[in-house]
């Protein structure tokens, strides 16, 4: 068997010891003689496997008590509609728009609300092609506000929050759409409403949402909202009000146990930290490729780069393929390349990725 370097943005590579481990499991599930995806979602076998992914994740973020994690479907973009339906009751909501993610949640949120002007933007970083964060100082907010919405890792346009949103204040609820930079580092769950993240990117396989929100903001919803979108009643029912995403949510309690083994999200963040240092190191040096985010906003999971001379961009590709490094190329709305670095992409993947530029700028430079 050889495993190549995936630097897919998502769904992205997941770690090697969690698929092994799924595939000695895949036909009896620790000997009651049938696999997970064919159990019962109400049945003791399945109990305990989400229940124990629940306590891994609480554990691994330190969740408050006061939270409720739930495990659902429709991805990240379901929540952009879901969220405005579950938490505006009747009053209005700030988005910052610092990429191409928060602004479709923006703009579902705009969808949802048709008309009411219910949706404010309060910052967007648009007119500088989505290079930076915003500062608090340059911010419109309405302190009156339902919540604040943002995305704390863009990862079409690599903008990472770093600071777990200190500039913003703390009396409007934040909602942040966490799902390309979840459980790549500490944060601290108490200063947001809510936090959300499709699997695919640092998680599992896609099909599962998760979503972590602060029990006062349950119950808001209208009364006609679609059963399965209502936050409340899916609280109630502890995720399991019709059949959730059961080997999604088996293969995210997989990925939480390794973190944990691994030593949490502390361990986890250094490994992170000097996997993207190393590389944007490597690119600033090079004189041959470059990256066009602000060095504060860099985010350690999305790393684009470009070519200088994007001419070579084809050769680059097709060289790195060989190599064993596939997914490279760049968001379309970006151009060049994009190497994301999750959890689950080891040091000698970027090492890999390090010595393969150098070979191709040296040839080609
Ligand atoms: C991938 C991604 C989404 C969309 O996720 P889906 O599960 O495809 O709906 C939303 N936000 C961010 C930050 C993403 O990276």
């Amino acid at each position: 068997m050889a495993r190549i370097f995936n630097f897919s943005a998502g769904p992205a590579a997941l770690p090697v010891e969690v698929l092994a481990e799924a595939a000695e499991e895949m036909l009896d599930w620790h000997g009651c003689g049938m696999g997970v995806m064919e159990m019962s979602h109400r049945g003791k076998e399945f109990g305990t496997i989400l229940a124990a992914a629940e306590a891994d994740l609480r554990a691994l973020l330190s969740v408050p008590a006061n939270y409720k994690v739930l495990f659902l479907q429709g991805g990240a973009t379901q929540q952009f509609a879901g969220i405005p339906l579950n938490l505006l009751a009747g009053g209005s909501a700030d988005y910052l728009v610092t990429g191409s993610w928060s602004k479709k949640a923006f703009k579902e949120a705009q969808r949802v609300t048709a008309g009411r002007g219910a949706v404010r933007l309060a910052g967007s970083t648009e007119a500088g092609g989505f290079n930076r964060v915003l500062e608090s100082s340059e911010l419109d907010l309405d302190r009156g506000a339902r919540y604040l919405h943002l995305c704390t890792n863009e990862t079409i346009h690599g903008v990472e929050v770093q600071d777990d949103c200190a500039g913003l204040p703390t009396a409007v609820p934040i909602v942040a759409d966490m799902s390309s930079h979840i459980l790549s580092r500490e944060i601290d769950v108490s200063r947001y409403g809510l936090i959300y993240a499709g699997a695919q990117k640092n998680i599992g396989p896609s099909g599962l949402v998760l979503l972590i929100v602060r029990e006062d903001l349950l119950g808001r919803a209208a009364p006609d909202l679609p059963t399965v979108m209502d936050y409340a009643v899916m609280a109630e029912n502890g995720s399991m009000l019709n059949t959730p995403p059961t080997f999604a949510i088996y293969i995210a309690g997989l990925v939480f146990r390794w973190l944990r083994n691994l030593g949490g999200l502390a361990a986890m963040e250094a490994r992170n930290i000097a996997k993207a240092r190393r590389l944007y190191d490597y690119i600033d040096g090079s004189g041959f490729y470059e990256n066009r985010v602000a060095p504060t906003a860099r985010s350690r999971m999305n790393i684009p780069f470009q070519l200088q001379d994007e001419t070579l961009n084809d050769a680059f590709l097709a060289g790195a393929r060989e190599a064993g490094l596939v997914q490279l190329k760049g968001h379309k709305s970006v151009g060049g390349m994009r190497a994301s670095i999750y959890n689950a992409m080891p040091l000698e993947g970027v090492v890999a990725l390090i010595d393969y530029m150098q070979d191709f700028a040296r040839r080609k430079g």
